[in-house]
């Protein structure tokens, strides 16, 4: 069978199967399968495939019409220009993170901020990209899930960035007092989960039948628990400058006033992401504040 026949074939069946970017996905799955780069995939449309290629091809293709993410299937994903492993260890990077990227690196910079603790780290996303894009920053990268650390410190060696990263296991903020930097961390940035119980049979089944559960879900009726346990173990920090979060749609104004009331911060910013949604949130602390 020539590739693009097979490609054709291959969308046919993720349409049917209800796959959002089905012709996408098709190529992207074959460019996967024969290593050949998605740009350069027309060129080869001509070409023969061996009965190994239909058999990966097919496999790949099948899982994704039972709704497995793209992502996981390939095994990697980019985020703000880094490739990063990605399997059903940890949750999928997301484009709707980088904002919370941005706004570090803002606060970074005027603030001279070099102690950073990102909880919650999943596939290291925002602990290594800081890591990666500010040369002094030190960065201790806490989850719950062993599993999910496992896999950031996969990443962690391939980006060549295990000299200035440090993993710990633990609930929140627990393992900096385990791990000695309670009393040096200078910002602390999380993605906790947000969604709410309620929200769950909404979610697409690439979401809630193949990511890990515990990353996704806060216990709480209104999903503010990640954020509230965290800014509770914020207090008392004597280095502690910055405090921010990505936060669901709807969650930012609740989040700033959490923050404004526990940690007494006077400045706190709000950041949108590319759709407009209200996505970071941010509080600046002077010194002593918390
Ligand atoms: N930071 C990654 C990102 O932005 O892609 C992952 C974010 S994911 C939404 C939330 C992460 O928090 C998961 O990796 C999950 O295992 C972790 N987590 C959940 N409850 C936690 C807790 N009590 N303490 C520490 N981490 C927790
Ligand atoms: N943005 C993710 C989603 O809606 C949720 C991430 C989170 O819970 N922190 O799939």
């Amino acid at each position: 069978m020539k590739l693009s026949e097979a490609i054709k074939d291959a969308q046919k069946r993720l349409e049917e199967a209800g796959v959002p970017e089905a012709d996408f996905d098709a190529r992207a799955l074959a460019s996967h399968v024969l290593e050949i780069p998605l740009t350069q995939l027309a060129m080869h449309h001509a070409r023969l495939l061996t009965g190994d290629e239909l058999a990966a091809y097919e496999t790949l293709v099948c899982c994704r019409s039972k709704r497995e993410p793209l992502q996981y299937l390939v095994g990697s994903t980019e985020f703000y220009g880094r490739e990063f492993l990605c399997d059903p260890r940890a949750l999928i990077p997301r484009v709707d993170t980088e904002p919370v990227i941005d706004v570090a690196l803002e606060i970074i910079e005027e603030h001279d901020i070099r102690r950073i603790a990102d909880i919650g780290t999943g596939t290291g996303i925002i602990a290594l990209t800081l890591a990666a894009e500010v040369e002094e920053a030190e960065v201790l990268a806490t989850d719950v899930s062993s599993e999910a650390l496992a896999l950031a410190a996969e990443n962690a060696e391939q980006l060549g960035l295990t000299d200035r990263v440090q993993f710990a296991a633990g609930r929140w903020l627990d393992p900096l007092h385990e791990a000695g930097w309670a009393e040096t961390v200078e910002m602390v940035v999380s993605n906790p989960p947000y969604i709410r119980e309620e929200e769950w049979d909404t979610l697409m089944p690439e979401i809630a039948e193949h990511e890990p559960r515990e990353a996704l879900l806060d216990t709480e009726p209104d999903g503010l628990g990640g954020y509230r346990a965290i800014v509770a173990q914020c207090t008392g920090l004597p280095a502690l400058r910055a405090v921010f979060f990505e936060v669901g749609e709807g969650q930012a104004t609740e989040t700033a006033e959490l923050m404004r009331e526990v940690l007494g911060a006077r400045e706190i910013i709000i950041r949108k992401d590319l759709g407009k949604i209200d996505r970071v949130v941010a509080a600046v602390l002077g010194v002593g504040d918390a």
